[in-house]
């Protein structure tokens, strides 16, 4: 809870949004086309359930249609409100801009705690909302795709799919009206681990940079590097789990619902991940210090900070305390505009949201591009690469007959080099490349402007610049 009131997360996202603003040419009137969410669709659905009727209200906003379909996940949780789903809205907006995803922005949001419910009747409930949007295309293949967020995941996607299948029997486009689908209902390879994943390659392509991390006052690799996350649902577990396993980095902290637990040797998130599935909460998990108010181990020493659960976490009641030089966002607005303000003075760098957790959404462009081209992802770019790998391996061949290459060739040579790619390492080089491109441009502008500071600006500049040129190029 937050003692000093602050404006709300759409006012936070609008501030952020004006700041980069004030760097830019822009004509009279277009900063507040962009800026302004264009739709916000209110509805209200009874569900007969356990033998009375519940009404439930949900949301889908459309903040941005330069592009269509406009993108953006459906969220599940009790507090969902308008202003929450239309910033998570603009902020589709400028994420799909920045990592060069052809979508404009849109964010769904249903008011319901899906643990108090039963599988069969979360399916009702999800299937009813799904008619509603669906009948005025607010789900549809070619105008507005929805994807998994907080409280939701492949199963409530799948039911979506299939509740618009049956209203679309016609359609064969039918399987790209949603993604983050489950592999058997037209999903594709990595797109559970996808916004985990992205983190760690933005951290990756971050350290690349040595002078980028020089600001932070950190140096050398990730290796060794001391990891607070705070949330391990789907993003926070799958960034600590592949930043621990692949770049040896240490989790000191981990903070979930109930508390926080740390030790300085370090977590494994698998372990802790199954200590919270058998008991619902992190308190008595062994070989670590339970701490029951959570939230004073944001303020922990530690060299990376990934806040990958609620927005607002970190906010002008306790920024000032923050100790990490790095802040990743794995999560959506966790800093509020107030607290970033606060963090940019103490010179503590943040890798903000809209490039941070951007892996989602592009291996969601993967999938809907997957489903409406109807052939297996990959095969068409491993036909390609074949054709010229099989070019190589002949004209190999025929050196080594001629006893011109020097070496012998490995009698399974040609097949072993002939294999192509699997679906997964083919996602996983795509977003690696989108995570490495974006950063690029992000940080160009960062150190070529004198004017701008703070990797977010710098990250709003170039997704604002990339829907302005669209508007007007296409008129509004
Ligand atoms: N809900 C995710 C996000 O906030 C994914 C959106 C998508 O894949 O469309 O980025």
């Amino acid at each position: 809870m937050l003692d000093v009131k602050e404006p709300g997360f759409r006012e936070n996202v609008d501030l952020m949004f004006r700041r980069a603003v004030a760097h830019l040419d822009l004509p009279p009137g277009l900063a507040e086309k962009i800026q302004i969410c264009n739709s916000t669709y209110t509805v209200r659905f009874g569900v007969r359930l356990r033998g009375k009727i519940e009404t439930f209200v949900g949301y889908r906003a459309v903040h941005s249609e330069h592009m269509e379909p406009v993108k953006g996940g459906i969220r599940y949780a009790p507090e969902v409100h308008q202003n929450e789903v239309e910033a998570l809205a603009a902020l589709m907006t400028y994420k799909c801009a920045l990592v060069e995803t052809p979508f404009g922005g849109a964010k769904g949001g249903l008011c319901i705690d899906p643990r108090k419910y039963e599988e069969h009747e979360l399916e009702q409930i999800t299937r009813r909302f799904a008619y509603e949007l669906a009948k005025r295309d607010l789900i549809h293949p070619a105008q507005n795709v929805p994807a998994p967020d907080m409280g939701t995941g492949e199963r409530e996607m799948a039911w979506i799919a299939d509740q618009y299948a049956r209203m679309n029997t016609t359609d064969i486009n039918a399987r790209a009206c949603v993604t983050g689908k489950p592999l058997n209902a037209g999903g594709i390879k990595g797109r559970v681990e996808a916004t985990g994943r992205g983190v760690q390659y933005a951290l990756r392509e971050f350290f690349r940079h040595p002078e980028d991390v020089k600001v932070t006052g950190l140096s050398g690799s990730l290796s060794g590097k001391r990891i607070i996350v705070q949330g391990l649902g789907n993003v926070g577990y799958h960034a600590a789990k592949f930043l621990r396993e692949e770049d040896d980095a240490v989790i000191t902290g981990i903070i979930e619902r109930d508390g926080a637990i740390v030790n300085p040797a370090g977590l494994d998130p698998d372990a802790v991940r199954d200590w919270i599935i058998q008991t619902g909460g992190v308190n008595g998990f062994a070989g670590a210090e339970y701490i029951a108010d959570g939230a004073t181990i944001l303020e922990s020493e530690c060299d990376i900070l990934i806040p990958a659960a609620l927005e607002g976490v970190i906010n002008i009641n306790n920024a000032d305390r923050i100790q990490a030089p790095l802040i990743i966002e794995a999560a959506n607005g966790p800093i509020t505009a107030g607290a970033d303000e606060i963090l940019r003075e103490k010179d503590i760098v943040i890798i903000p949201d809209l490039y941070a957790n951007a892996g989602g959404v592009t291996v969601s462009y993967f999938e809907w591009v997957k489903n409406l081209s109807h052939i297996r992802f990959g095969r068409m770019q491993r036909r390609n690469e074949e054709a010229h790998a099989l070019l190589l391996v002949t004209e190999l061949e025929r050196l080594s007959a001629d006893k011109q290459l020097g070496w012998e060739l490995a009698p399974d040579f040609k097949r072993r080099y002939l294999q192509g790619a699997d679906e997964l390492q083919l996602v996983r080089s795509g977003l690696d490349d989108t995570m490495r491109t974006a950063y690029q441009s992000i940080s160009k502008v960062w150190h070529e402007r004198s004017d701008v500071k703070d990797l977010r600006t710098a990250a709003f500049i170039v997704a604002i610049e990339r829907v302005a040129a669209s508007y007007r190029a296409k008129g509004l």
